[in-house]
């Protein structure tokens, strides 16, 4: 490979207490847990709306939000106030309230919010990072952090400043990804959401094309109070989620499936021929990406024992569900009860850095449990209130209590 070499000037833009990469689940919860607490917190989030999954990718139902207290509730309790809860596993909510509901929260906790901003790398002062730089409309900046965040739903940071990380089962390989998409004009029988296998095998069928359904457990999942749903059902596999190029194909791929799918239950499917196809989601379903090595690593046993932590920050119900690499199927079983030990965010050997969400210390059977976003808000949480602590009291995150990170809980 040939090498251009750049010689970079950025100016320094800002300095905060805590800065948070990605507004997902973690990102955002993260930033308005911190700033409650009384932090300057910059969250920067490279789409144009808060939310990741939860609005980007059209995620529905919540899973693992009904055991949470602290932002995950409030957050479920406003969009029931509003009307905009309840419809597919009285879990479900509608998108576009959630954007503005985030945006509203993180606006009172006086949280600074940049859109269209992309954290592309760190800056680090022997092993602690010190800040991030951004790039966006207005160019490259840096921003100078006395703790980071980093809640891309990737590990992006933790990867830049260095920490270790898994990817994948023990051959490497990903859970598949999908395409979630939205249509229209839902029919009567299907409204308050199903499982669409057996129609859509049929069209298929019907269409020449049989064993052609790309996932054997799909779901049509309306958003409440509309005649709108989404399907989960399209389903690639074997894609490298650390690569451009393959994440390039995903979606295209992707694509294809939401039209051929589409064509499929319109004209071989009667129950479905008014059915109207708006848009697939902005962001591609990753399920699976890096997993940072941190101080401790969460793996199937403790979720099968149900096991505690002295630091354990949240606890998860949601079973491991694995939309295997390889066939139509999906892997699941039940778990006990276990907690989320603090322990999971911290890179191993790094300092000034916390990592919350999907992208914690696990293995690939406990990630497929606890990566679902009610777990994934509690954890951001969870590291709003430790990077607060470790600000305010100028230690090191791995010396925060859980007396300290639980003591904000409201
Ligand atoms: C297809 C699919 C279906 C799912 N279904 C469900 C479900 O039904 N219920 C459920 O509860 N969970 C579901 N999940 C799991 C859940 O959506 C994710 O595990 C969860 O959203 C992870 O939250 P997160 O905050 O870690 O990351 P994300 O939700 O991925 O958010 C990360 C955010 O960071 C931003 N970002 C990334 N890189 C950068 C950067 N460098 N700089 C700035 N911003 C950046 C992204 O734009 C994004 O907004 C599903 C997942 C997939 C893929």
């Amino acid at each position: 490979m040939d090498y251009i070499k750049e010689t970079l000037q950025t100016p320094v833009a800002g300095s905060y207490d805590v800065v948070v990469c990605g507004g997902g689940p973690a990102g955002v919860c993260a930033a308005i847990g911190a700033a409650r607490c009384g932090a300057s917190v910059l969250l920067v989030e490279e789409q144009w709306s808060l939310g990741g999954m939860w609005t980007g990718g059209f995620v529905n139902p919540l899973f693992d939000y009904a055991n949470k207290d602290g932002l995950m509730k409030e957050i479920v309790d406003t969009l029931k106030e509003r009307g905009e809860w309840g419809g597919f596993w009285d879990k479900s909510f509608n998108y576009e309230y959630m954007r503005a509901i985030l945006e509203e929260k993180c606006a009172g906790a006086g949280v600074d919010l940049l859109y269209g901003t992309r954290a592309v790398d760190i800056i680090k002062d022997d092993n602690r990072v010190t800040g991030i730089i951004t790039e966006n409309t207005d160019g490259r900046h840096a921003y100078l952090a006395s703790c980071t965040i980093d809640a891309t739903g990737n590990a992006h940071i933790a990867a830049k400043a260095g920490a270790a990380f898994q990817l994948g089962n023990e051959d490497g390989d990903c859970q598949a990804m999908t395409l979630m998409f939205l249509v229209a004009n839902i029919p009567e029988d299907y409204i308050k959401g199903k499982m669409v296998y057996e129609e859509l095998n049929d069209a298929f069928t019907a269409a020449g094309k049989p064993e052609r359904v790309p996932f054997k457990v799909p779901y049509l999942i309306p958003v409440p109070n509309t005649h709108f749903g989404v399907f989960q059902l399209t389903h690639m596999r074997g894609y490298n989620p650390l690569s451009a190029r393959e994440l390039t194909n995903a979606t295209i791929e992707g694509r294809a499936q939401v039209i051929e799918v589409f064509e499929a239950f319109k004209r071989y499917c009667p129950a479905f021929t008014g059915l109207e196809l708006i848009s697939s989601a902005p962001l591609l379903g990753v399920r699976e990406t890096r997993r940072i090595e941190g101080e401790y690593t969460l793996v199937a046993e403790d979720l099968a024992e149900g096991r505690k932590f002295e630091d354990g920050i949240t606890t998860v119900t949601f079973g491991v569900d694995i939309h295997v690499s390889c066939g139509t199927e999906q892997k699941c079983w039940p778990v006990k009860p276990y907690q989320i030990p603090y322990r999971c965010l911290i890179p191993r050997g790094l300092e000034g850095l916390l990592v919350a969400g999907k992208t914690i210390s696990g293995s690939h059977e406990a990630m497929a449990s606890y990566r679902v976003t009610g777990n994934c808000a509690a954890m951001g949480e969870a590291a709003g209130f430790a990077a607060y602590e470790a600000v305010k009291q100028n230690k090191s995150v791995r010396n925060v209590t859980i007396n300290e990170i639980l003591s904000h809980k409201q």
